[in-house]
C-alpha cells in the first residue's frame, strides 16, 4: 500500500518530534526528569508531577478536565470543567480521607466508577499519598471483582452505591483485605449503606491542605491487569518513576502542546485510560475531554466538533465502528482543530488508516504498547510518513529489536530487514512493569539478558518502521507457514462489505492448521453464500492460496474484550467446542 506522505497541512504545529535520527541520539531519560519538579532528597510522585505542580499561578485556572454527562432530554450534553487548581484542592482532601482512615504509603485502593470526577480525584489523590492504585473497568461483574481485590488484597474500594448495590455488596464477605468501601451516591445524594462510607461526606469534612508523601521514583504506585486477550489477567505493577515515559511519550508519541484540547477515549480502568486518560495530559498541561457515555458513531463526532478536539486517542475497534456507521454520518460534522489521530490496542488495518484521511481529512497513526511496558513504545507520530499496516517507530529513549530462537533454543537477534522474530525492547524505560502481582516466576521469564520479550511477532523493514504480524500465541501454523492473523484480516476489511474480521488457525491432519476467518458485515449487508465465495476468491486473490482462508463464518459481532480487543482465543474455542476459558474481559453481549 502506498506510503501517506506529509503535507504542511500535517505540519502546521511544529512538531515535538521533527528529526528522528537527531532527536533520539540527543535523547536521554535523565533529561526528561530533569524537565520535571521533583521531590525533595530526589523523590518522585506521579500525582505531583500531574496536578500539583501546575496548579499555582495562571496555569491553576486552566481547565485540566472537561467531563460530559450523557446526553439530556432536550438533547444537550451537560459540561462539567474541573481545572488544575480545584483539582489539586480536591486530590489534597482526598488523601486527606485516605490518611484519616489510616491509609498510607503502600496500601491499595481500588476505583470502580464510571467516568466521573471522583474516579479521577481518587486515582491522583491515592497516588498523591503513596498508596497504589488500581482501577477496575466499571463493567465488570462480581466474579472478575472478587479476583482482582483479593489478588491484589485490597483495603479500600472506592465505587458508586449503584455498582456497590448490584455487583459488591454480595461478595464482600469473600473480601476479608477489604477494610473500608467509599460510596458515591447518585447525583450528589448521601448514601447510608451498611459498612459503607459516605465519600462526599468525607471529602467535605476533609482539609484542601496536605503533604505529598514521601515517595521515590522505585516505590510502587500503579496496578494494572492486563487484558485477558490471550488468557488470565496479569497484575503488572508500575512504580511513580513512570512518569518520565508519560511525560516523554505525550511529547513525542502525542505530540502534545500546553494549547491542546485531548480526546483519550480509552476507559482509566485499563492501562491507556490511565496513562494517557489521566496522567499523560496532566503532564502537559493540557485539557483532557472525558466523556462519560459509552461509544455511539454520532456523538463521537459530535464531541470531535463541538470540543473542537485537536488530538485524538483511540482504537481501532471503535475506528472499525465509526467506518462501519459510514461516511454520511461525518460529513455532517466538522473537525478544523483536528491535527493529529492516534490509535492503539490492536494491529490497525490499513484500510482504517485511510479512511481517516478521506473522512476526518487526516490519516491515522498507529501505535504500540502493552500494559507491561506503561506507556507507548513504538508509534507513528507527526512529522514522519505512515506506511500503512505499520506501527511505526521506536519513540526516543526506546530500543526495540526483532529475536529468535536458535536451534540451540538461545535467543539470536535478527537483523536482516523483514524478517519474522519476537518483539523485544532493550530494558531501562521508566515505566516498565515491575513485576506481575504473586507470579514472580512469569515476570523472570519475560527477561533473557537485557531484553525484554513482549509475546508479540513482529518485524522490521530497512527503513526500521515495525509490522505487526500476531501474538505469539495466535499465529498460525499451516503447511510450514507462519500466517499472522492480522494480514488476513486486513485483506478482508479492504472488501466493502466487511466490518471487522477475526482470523483463527483450525486444527487439521494434514496441513496443521487451515485458516479460518469470522466476519462481520456492514450495515445492509446480507451474509450469504455468494458473498462468501466472493470474500473467499477476493482473499486468495490477494493473499495466495497458502495464506487465504479456507473458511468463512458470518457473526453479527465478533466477540471483544473491554478494551476493544477481538478474542480470538474465544473464537476459537467456540469453533472447536473447547471450554471459553478466563472470559472475565468479555465484553456484554459478546
Ligand atoms: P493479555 O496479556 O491478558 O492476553 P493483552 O495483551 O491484550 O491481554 P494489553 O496489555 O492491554 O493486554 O494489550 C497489549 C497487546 O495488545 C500487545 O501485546 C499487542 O498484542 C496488542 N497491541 C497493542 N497495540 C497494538 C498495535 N498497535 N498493533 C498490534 N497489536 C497491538
Ligand atoms: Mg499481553
Amino acid at each position: 500500500m502506498a506510503i501517506i506522505r506529509k503535507t504542511p497541512f500535517d505540519l502546521r504545529v511544529s512538531p515535538n518530534f521533527g528529526d528522528y535520527d537527531a532527536t533520539r541520539a540527543g535523547f536521554s531519560w535523565a533529561e526528561v526528569t530533569r524537565r520535571m519538579d521533583g521531590l525533595p532528597g530526589a523523590g518522585c510522585n506521579i500525582a505531583y508531577e500531574a496536578v500539583d505542580r501546575h496548579a499555582v499561578g495562571a496555569m491553576g485556572e486552566r481547565t485540566a478536565f472537561r467531563f460530559l454527562g450523557r446526553t439530556d432530554p432536550d438533547g444537550g450534553i451537560p459540561t462539567r470543567d474541573v481545572s488544575y487548581a480545584e483539582l489539586a484542592r480536591l486530590t489534597r482532601r482526598f488523601t486527606n480521607v485516605l490518611r484519616d482512615l489510616g491509609i498510607g504509603k503502600g496500601d491499595r485502593l481500588f476505583v470502580i466508577a464510571g467516568r466521573i470526577p471522583e474516579l479521577y480525584v481518587s486515582i491522583l489523590g491515592g497516588l498523591r499519598n503513596g498508596t497504589v492504585v488500581s482501577t477496575l473497568f466499571s463493567a465488570f461483574g462480581p466474579e472478575p471483582i472478587t479476583t482482582r481485590i483479593q489478588l491484589g488484597a485490597g483495603q479500600v474500594l472506592v465505587t458508586t452505591e449503584l455498582l456497590y448495590l448490584r455487583r459488591i455488596q454480595k461478595i464482600r464477605d469473600q473480601l476479608p483485605t477489604l477494610r473500608h468501601v467509599l460510596l458515591i451516591g447518585e447525583d450528589g445524594a448521601t448514601t447510608d449503606i451498611p459498612d459503607t462510607l459516605d465519600l462526599p461526606t468525607l471529602m467535605a469534612a476533609a482539609s484542601d491542605q496536605a503533604e505529598i508523601a514521601a515517595t521515590t521514583a522505585d516505590d510502587a504506585a500503579l496496578l494494572h491487569f492486563t487484558s485477558g486477550t490471550t488468557g488470565t489477567p496479569k497484575g503488572a505493577i508500575h512504580v511513580h518513576g513512570a512518569v518520565a515515559t508519560h511525560y516523554a511519550t505525550g511529547l513525542y508519541g502525542l505530540d502534545l502542546h500546553s494549547d491542546d484540547v485531548f480526546w483519550c477515549t480509552a476507559d482509566p480502568g485499563w492501562v491507556t485510560g490511565m496513562s494517557y486518560g489521566v496522567i499523560a495530559p496532566l503532564l502537559h498541561g493540557v485539557t483532557s475531554i472525558v466523556d462519560e457515555a459509552d461509544f455511539d458513531a454520532e456523538r463521537w463526532y459530535r464531541i470531535l466538533h463541538e470540543q473542537a478536539v485537536t488530538v485524538w486517542y483511540t482504537a481501532p475497534t471503535a475506528i472499525r465502528m465509526l467506518m462501519k456507521a459510514g461516511p454520511e454520518l461525518a460529513r455532517r460534522y466538522s473537525f478544523p482543530q483536528l491535527r493529529f489521530i492516534a490509535s492503539v490496542g490492536e494491529p490497525l488495518n490499513p484500510e482504517a488508516v485511510l479512511w481517516g484521511k478521506e473522512v476526518l481529512g487526516l490519516p491515522i497513526h498507529d501505535n504500540w504498547w502493552q500494559t507491561e511496558t506503561g506507556g507507548i513504545m513504538i508509534a507513528n507520530t507527526p512529522a514522519f510518513d505512515i506506511k500503512p499496516g505499520s506501527m511505526g517507530r521506536p519513540l526516543p529513549g526506546i530500543d526495540a529489536c526483532i529475536v529468535r530462537r536458535d536451534s540451540s533454543g538461545a535467543l539470536q537477534l535478527v537483523d536482516t530487514p523483514d524478517t519474522e522474530g519476537e518483539l523485544a525492547l532493550r530494558k531501562g524505560w521508566p515505566s516498565m512493569f515491575r513485576g506481575y502481582l504473586n507470579n514472580e516466576e512469569r515476570y523472570r521469564k519475560c527477561f533473557v539478558d537485557d531484553l525484554y520479550l513482549t509475546g508479540d511477532l513482529a518485524k522490521c523493514d530497512a527503513d526500521g518502521y515495525y509490522w505487526f504480524i500476531g501474538r505469539a500465541d495466535d499465529v498460525i501454523k499451516s503447511a510450514g507457514h507462519l500466517i499472522g492473523p492480522f494480514e488476513v484480516e486486513s485483506v478482508l476489511m479492504e472488501h466493502p462489505s466487511v466490518a471487522e474480521a477475526g482470523v483463527i488457525g483450525k486444527p487439521d491432519k494434514t496441513v496443521g492448521e487451515v485458516v479460518k476467518a469470522f466476519v462481520s458485515l456492514k450495515r445492509g449487508v446480507v451474509a450469504d453464500d455468494a458473498l462468501r465465495l466472493q470474500l473467499l476468491g477476493h482473499a486468495r486473490k490477494r493473499l495466495g492460496a497458502a495464506v487465504a482462508p479456507k473458511e468463512i463464518t458470518f457473526l453479527a459481532e465478533l466477540p471483544h474484550t473491554g478494551s476493544g480487543k477481538i478474542m480470538r482465543r474465544l473464537l476459537k474455542a467456540r469453533e472447536l467446542g473447547l471450554p471459553e476459558g478466563d472470559t472475565s474481559t468479555l465484553e456484554a453481549g459478546g
